[in-house]
């Protein structure tokens, strides 16, 4: 029997940006469940050009279950298809548990994550020596909650470079939270909408504005928040360059060779 269920990430938006294995288990697949609220219709056909296709939009975690069953009884190969990395906010776990408790195996392919999409965007490195050498995913509580040590303004105390996802809606609120943190109303931000889709949208500014913008241009979902020193970089120049690429640094694939400077750890 060829019966596969792969998880698969669909990637931020552009049909090009999933992965060989992803795209190829599409070809592949009898059946394709896809998250249609967030994963263009055009990019699960234009690779899964025989299977039969569900829209998860409309469907409650049973009845996805239920597919994904029949299908692996018939002796389909079934493609569960997430935006951007299934295992960032793709509610896959509960898939996986219930397929756990009905003793189906399953593959998990991983995807591009829309942060990534941001980034590549706005052109931006999200570590910068001497700025910032974390990431931090997050999101604002919503209807879905978050745990007490992680509501934003208490994260927002590190001052990291912070990817905040499905929040737009709330930006006001983002604010306020990141301004109890260690950011001012001078921090660096942007909003990148449809990050890699045809109609992708970039918006600039800092935290003292960036509400108005938002609103200004009417975003209110399908966006990711991007906050943090790292970003004020193409305006004021990098405050330090990297030592993997420093003359003077050696490595274990390189020696040094001249005396570079401005360079740190
Ligand atoms: N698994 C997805 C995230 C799903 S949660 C991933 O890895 O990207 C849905 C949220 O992701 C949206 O509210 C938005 O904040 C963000 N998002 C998804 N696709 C996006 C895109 N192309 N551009 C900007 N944000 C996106």
């Amino acid at each position: 029997m060829k019966a596969c269920i792969s998880f698969v990430g669909a990637g931020p938006g552009a049909a090009d940006l999933i992965t060989l294995r992803g795209a190829r288990l599409l070809r592949h697949a009898d059946v394709v469940i896809f998250a249609g609220s967030l994963v263009d219709r055009a990019l699960v056909e234009r690779y899964a050009t025989h299977a039969t296709i569900y829209d998860s939009a409309g469907m409650t975690l049973t009845e996805v279950i239920t597919v994904i069953m029949d299908s692996v009884a018939a002796g389909h190969a079934v493609v569960r298809l997430h935006t951007g990395d299934p295992c960032i906010y793709g509610a896959i776990q509960e898939q996986m548990a219930a397929l756990d408790r009905l003793g189906f195996s399953y593959q998990v392919v991983p995807g591009v994550t829309s942060a990534f999409a941001a980034a590549a965007a706005l052109k931006q490195e999200l570590t910068l020596p001497e700025v910032s050498q974390t990431v931090i995913f997050t999101r604002m509580e919503g209807r879905t909650p978050v745990p007490e040590r992680e509501q934003l303004h208490k994260i927002a105390a590190i001052g990291a470079t912070m990817v905040i996802y499905l929040s737009v809606g709330m930006i006001e609120q983002v604010v306020e939270q990141l301004l109890q943190g260690a950011y001012t109303p001078q921090t660096s931000a942007a909003i990148v909408c449809k990050a890699s889709w045809e109609d992708e949208q970039i918006i600039r500014g800092s935290l003292a504005d960036l509400a108005a913008l938002v609103r200004q241009a009417g975003i209110e979902r399908q966006a990711l928040i991007v906050v943090g020193d790292v970003l004020a970089a193409r305006k004021e120049g990098l405050k330090a360059t990297s030592l993997l690429y420093d003359g003077s640094f050696a490595h274990g694939f390189r020696g040094a060779t001249d005396s570079g400077a401005n360079t740190t750890a």
